[in-house]
């Protein structure tokens, strides 16, 4: 079965999300653990958490996907700013923990004129810091558009960190599809030769999850606007080969597209009807 989900709003708690994606026809989803450009958090509810465990066990749901915010960056030259998303993601991975299979990606960072090299030292001293051994949730690097000074628009930079990090294999990769696109990876037209270079570099273990996005502009722009699937410069044809090739189609897709929640909706029938069960 094609396991599939679309990012949802959690401002009315987890088990709404839950009952909102099997809604969707999804069995699983993607949701901000925060306010995803400040970083207010509203207080944990415990029993909601467990609330929405036994709903995901009742329905079979896969394992959900949390998204740090936007703007939590470790790479910072700023103090403040890498104070922010130490805590920020100390808390999120705490709260993680009673949701179990659940997994944190996050956006490794930007270094703003450091160079790659000294953000990456930052991510993995922040990972050694706060990732502790004791907690379960894993951990996921997504890969970037390379805009601006982003670090993870390359497989390298995210190999780096984690050969840099002590954190070793709890760490996976997030491969968003408008990202590796808009990063210069031929997705489109040779997802073959891509997930070759990705197995050699990462390695394809830990690949973990996939944001299935199309794009709204050309190959290798380094710009990163997401657009509903086979509207845009990836095209439907390349996603439905992403969803039911070998090496991707047991993972759990999320759909960060444009849309409200008739939009995504339709997008989760139309790739369920193009995966060859
Ligand atoms: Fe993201
Ligand atoms: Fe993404
Ligand atoms: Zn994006």
């Amino acid at each position: 079965m094609l396991n599939i989900g679309c990012h949802l709003s959690c401002s009315n708690g987890y088990l709404a999300m839950g009952r909102q994606a099997a809604g969707l026809g999804a069995n699983t989803f993607q949701f901000f653990t925060r306010n995803p450009r400040g970083g207010s958090v509203k207080p944990f509810d415990r029993a909601d958490a467990d609330a929405l465990n036994a709903f995901m066990q009742e329905q079979g749901f896969a394992p959900v996907l949390a998204h740090a915010p936007y703007t939590l960056n470790a790479a910072s030259g700023d103090a403040r700013v890498r104070d922010f998303a130490f805590r920020t993601m100390r808390e999120d991975l705490e709260r993680l923990a009673h949701i179990p299979g659940a997994m944190l990606n996050f956006h490794p960072g930007s270094h703003v004129r450091q160079g790659a090299d000294a953000g990456v030292r930052l991510i993995a001293g922040m990972l050694d810091t706060v990732y502790t051994p004791e907690l379960p949730t894993q951990v996921l690097l997504e890969t970037m558009a390379g805009k601006g000074s982003e670090v993870g628009g390359r497989f390298e930079e995210l190999r780096s960190i984690m050969d840099a990090s002590k954190a070793g294999d709890r760490l996976g990769v997030c491969l968003d599809t408008c990202h590796v696109h808009d990063g210069g990876y031929d997705i489109a037209g040779h997802l073959d030769d891509v997930l070759g270079e990705f197995d050699r570099i990462i390695g394809l273990s830990r690949l973990k999850a996939i944001h299935l996005n199309d794009s709204k502009n050309p190959i290798a722009s380094r710009k990163d606007r997401h657009e509903k699937i086979g509207r845009g410069s990836i095209g439907l044809d390349a996603l439905v080969r992403i969803i039911n090739h070998p090496a991707l189609r047991d993972l759990p897709f999320f759909l960060e597209t444009p849309n409200e929640l008739d939009g995504y909706a339709e997008e989760i029938a139309l790739l369920r009807a193009a995966y060859r069960g």
